[in-house]
């Protein structure tokens, strides 16, 4: 077991935990970011940003997220992949345990573990994971080369997926539960123009059909109450997020969704010298750039918290 003592301290290896490395960084505090087992976050699975400033042409989360990672390191932070699974908050300075082993001491702690896909409501489903299920087109699609694949939801992420597998896939079915799409209008229109792309609306999962793979779908139509059987050899999953908030619960006020709640206008949680950055505090939005904002303004209020101790 390794012993740290940081002044700041940055949970999280998205846009907000990057980029409050980055002014961290550069108001001198040395941080370290302890970047989880799965760096860059929810962007590193994605294919194409079209919409972060400064990439006109469109950027690659892996490779967005590669240039934030080094220009954090540029500018001096240290970056430990490793995951807390223990804090206290109660004493000074904070203790993280990480799932490694380490312990680390810090005075200030930036939160930015963001949010994880959700599953189906459904326990059963989980025996196909990675036999045909699966949250992540970007990881998965590939395998699905000339195949019908089904894409669940009707968010951003879930136009974004579809129009991705159609890059592999012969046929691509989107299955939302309601009658109307969620997502941006440039994107629906994308998807009402691909010819590979046919939406079922008002359906839901009734059943995931296949012995060992995914060979299939029940298909409930809601408002009929009809269920038809669909031939189809992955799903993928694209209906919201949870936020990774479970291992600060007993300390921090969430919301009824486990979103940490902060101060309005700012990264302050309940506990002083604590700040949440990024998805893991923001459900409305969700963007890359606004994570990014929010993980400066929580480095620079860190920045003052420690200026007043
Ligand atoms: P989302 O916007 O919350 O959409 C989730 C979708 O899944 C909704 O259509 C929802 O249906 C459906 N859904 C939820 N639970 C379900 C269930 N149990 N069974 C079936 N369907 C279910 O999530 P998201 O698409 O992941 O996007 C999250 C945030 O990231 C949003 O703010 C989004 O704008 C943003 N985002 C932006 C971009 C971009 O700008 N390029 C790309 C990806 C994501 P209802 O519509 O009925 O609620």
């Amino acid at each position: 077991m390794a012993q740290y003592v940081a002044k700041i301290i940055i949970l999280g290896a998205g846009p907000a935990g990057y980029t409050a490395a980055i002014y961290a960084a550069r108001a001198g505090l040395n941080p370290c970011l302890i970047s989880g087992f799965d760096e860059g976050g929810q962007l590193a699975m994605t294919t194409s940003i079209e919409n972060f400033p400064g990439f006109p042409l469109a950027v690659s989360g892996i490779e967005l997220m590669g240039k934030m990672k080094q220009q954090a390191l540029n500018m001096g932070t240290t970056i430990i992949s490793d995951k807390i699974s223990e804090v206290d908050f109660d004493c000074r300075p904070f203790v993280l345990i990480s799932e490694n082993g380490n312990c680390f001491n810090t005075e200030s702690l930036i939160i930015a573990t963001g949010a994880s896909a959700k599953w189906l409501d459904f326990e059963a489903h989980k025996k196909y994971i990675g036999k045909g299920l699966s949250t992540c087109a970007a990881c998965d699609g590939f395998f699905y080369k000339n195949k019908t694949v089904a894409v669940i939801g009707g968010g951003n992420s879930a136009a974004e997926e579809a129009l991705y597998l159609t890059n592999f896939a012969s046929k691509v079915i989107l299955v939302h539960r309601r009658d109307t799409l969620r997502a941006d209008q440039i994107l629906q229109e994308r998807l009402l123009k691909n010819p590979k792309i046919e939406i079922l609306f008002s359906s839901v999962v009734h059943d995931i059909l296949g012995e060992q793979n995914v060979h299939g779908l029940k298909i409930k139509n809601v408002v009929t109450d009809e269920l038809k059987t669909v031939e189809v050899s992955g799903v993928f999953l694209a209906i919201g997020h949870t936020p990774n908030t479970a291992v600060f619960k007993k300390y921090l006020s969430l919301d009824e969704d486990g979103y940490i709640i902060t101060a309005p206008n700012s990264c302050e949680t309940n506990i002083k010298g604590v700040f949440a950055a990024g998805d893991v505090k923001d459900k409305a939005y969700q963007q890359a750039v606004i994570a990014a904002g929010s993980g400066a303004m929580a480095a620079i209020e860190a920045g003052r918290y420690l200026s007043s101790l």
